[in-house]
């Protein structure tokens, strides 16, 4: 796909030439590649030939939705994985060595979090926390570090950082970035063009829209993409599949469509929440003068508010019918799941913490139902919850 200065619209939309002419591409659902002559093999084992070997490293289907992301997020290149905590795992395992350090905004989406705090500590690696939003406590916290993990906004919290300043301290200190990009998606968030090295989705959310996937990507340079796949996909496997791929870039092609009107409904509700008695607090980007049309060019489906004391969190969410309850988000259907719960999961002390959530705290996503419709099922929630 040539995408040369289409806008990310257009290229989600249009479509270059396929097999058969066709405007779709097709699924290569298979394992391996065979080739046609023991020369042919040596020179692409050599790698002096690029073609597809295996599916566990790489697809033609694959590189469909890879191509895509790469152009929407500013990017030489970009791989799938099976995942959004493949990619992440993937993106992280790639670039620390035992020994070293990751410095992390605090308040991350939670398995990333578990994956610092319980997985990399058996490998030597240690991680350090800060708020993302307080320059001197990053620049502070960066000296001697590997690696500087991002997530703008955060999960639950939707905390921002400010990526061009924080890039820019990162390179000065030799730090490695990579964010989680998921929230924004590239279109209303391009990492990368504000001086951050790697980027991380997970492609189960937006990206897919259709709540019907798990899948990751991550995005950057040919050479930081090189260390992936020197490194750790073809060990640690988690490829992403030829029919998640179609299924993504299926997706895809109503992204901005999609995300407009998650935005237009998220707002509506948002304000209306803010605007209730029964609610102290709304946590979202843009009704926190986050989007600022220069970094963060719009706001999505997904924030937060705490319910007042006295109001029963629990009661609330069983009187929804619209607002179904589940973890995960991004897709046609709104959800809603109380901080509560994932806090027990998370189990520990610090747990509240490291979330930065009170057990009060609920998380919506507004998904493409008719705005009136949601406003009536929280309106009885809320006559529910008291
Ligand atoms: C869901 C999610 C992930 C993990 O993605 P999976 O595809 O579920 O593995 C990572 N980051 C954020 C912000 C998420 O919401």
């Amino acid at each position: 796909m040539d995408n040369g200065d289409l806008d990310p619209g257009t290229i989600l939309a249009h479509d270059g030439r396929h097999p058969y002419d066709a405007v779709v591409p097709p699924i290569v659902q298979t394992s391996l590649f065979t080739f046609a002559s023991y020369q042919e093999a040596l020179r692409t084992f050599a790698g002096e030939e690029k073609r597809s070997i295996y599916s566990r490293v790489g697809n033609p289907t694959v590189a469909e939705f890879e191509c895509r992301v790469a152009a929407l997020e500013g990017a030489e290149t970009a791989r799938g994985f099976a995942s959004g905590m493949a990619a992440i795992s993937g993106a992280v395992l790639a670039n620390v060595s035992a020994g070293e350090r990751i410095v992390a905004v605090r308040h991350l989406y939670p398995d990333t979090y578990r994956l610092f705090e319980t997985l990399l500590p058996r490998f030597g690696i240690r991680t350090d926390y800060v708020d993302g939003g307080d320059l001197a406590a990053v620049a502070a916290a960066l000296p001697g570090a590997r690696l500087l993990y991002l997530e703008s906004p955060t999960s639950w919290v939707f905390e921002t950082q400010d990526l061009a300043a924080i890039g820019a301290l990162a390179r000065r200190h030799d730090v490695l970035t990579i964010i989680d990009n998921s929230w924004a998606t590239p279109l209303l968030q391009q990492p990368l063009r504000h001086g951050i090295d790697l980027v991380v989705h997970t492609a189960s959310k937006y990206l897919s829209g259709h709540s019907d996937t798990v899948a990751g990507v991550v995005a950057g340079s040919t050479e930081r993409i090189a260390r992936l796949d020197a490194g750790v996909i073809p060990y640690l496997g988690a490829k992403l599949s030829p029919f998640d791929a179609w299924l993504l870039v299926r997706g895809l092609r109503t992204l901005e469509v999609r995300l407009r009107a998650h935005e237009q409904r998220a707002l509506v509700v948002a304000r209306w929440l803010a605007g209730r008695p029964e609610v102290i607090r709304v946590r979202h980007p843009a009704l926190d003068g986050r989007v600022d049309g220069r970094q963060l060019l719009g706001s999505s489906g997904l924030f937060s508010f705490e319910l007042r004391d006295g109001l029963s969190v629990e009661r609330f969410v069983d009187a929804l019918r619209l607002f179904r309850l589940g973890v995960s988000w991004g897709g046609h259907e709104s959800l809603v799941f109380p901080a509560e719960i994932t806090l027990r999961q998370a189990g520990g002390p610090n747990s509240a913490r490291a979330f930065g959530v009170s057990p009060r705290t609920i998380r919506l996503h507004v998904g493409l139902e008719t705005v009136a419709d949601l406003l009536a099922d929280l309106q009885r929630a809320m006559a529910a919850s008291a």
